[in-house]
């Protein structure tokens, strides 16, 4: 897997000019721009990743998507169920009620 950072919400602090705020543009395939890494890979497999740009200078970096979490009550309702076909009565695994 890529060492992409975890998304750091809607106000990321950038690394080149210090500004609190960035754009977050949702990205599915290809080419991953200048990181903090500083690599650039081009790939034309799925790599999936939220590509934030900062508001004051343009600078851009990848961060991961953020993992659906369970919701409980109706699978259908949860976004991390789709897909996993839940069997009848299609009741969500979590969160767990303290
Ligand atoms: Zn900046
Ligand atoms: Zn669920």
């Amino acid at each position: 897997m890529s060492s992409v950072p975890p998304y750091s919400g809607d106000e990321p602090t950038c690394i080149k000019c210090g500004n609190a705020g960035a754009r977050t543009e949702y990205l599915a395939y290809g080419e991953t721009v200048p990181g903090l890494t500083g690599n650039v890979t081009i790939s034309f497999a799925p790599n999936e990743r939220l590509q934030r740009e900062c508001q004051r200078c343009g600078f851009q970096w990848d961060e991961a998507i953020v993992e659906p979490v369970h919701q409980g009550g109706n699978a259908e309702d949860c976004q991390a169920c789709k897909g996993t076909n839940p069997d009848y009565p299609f009741i969500c695994p979590g969160p767990e009620t303290p």
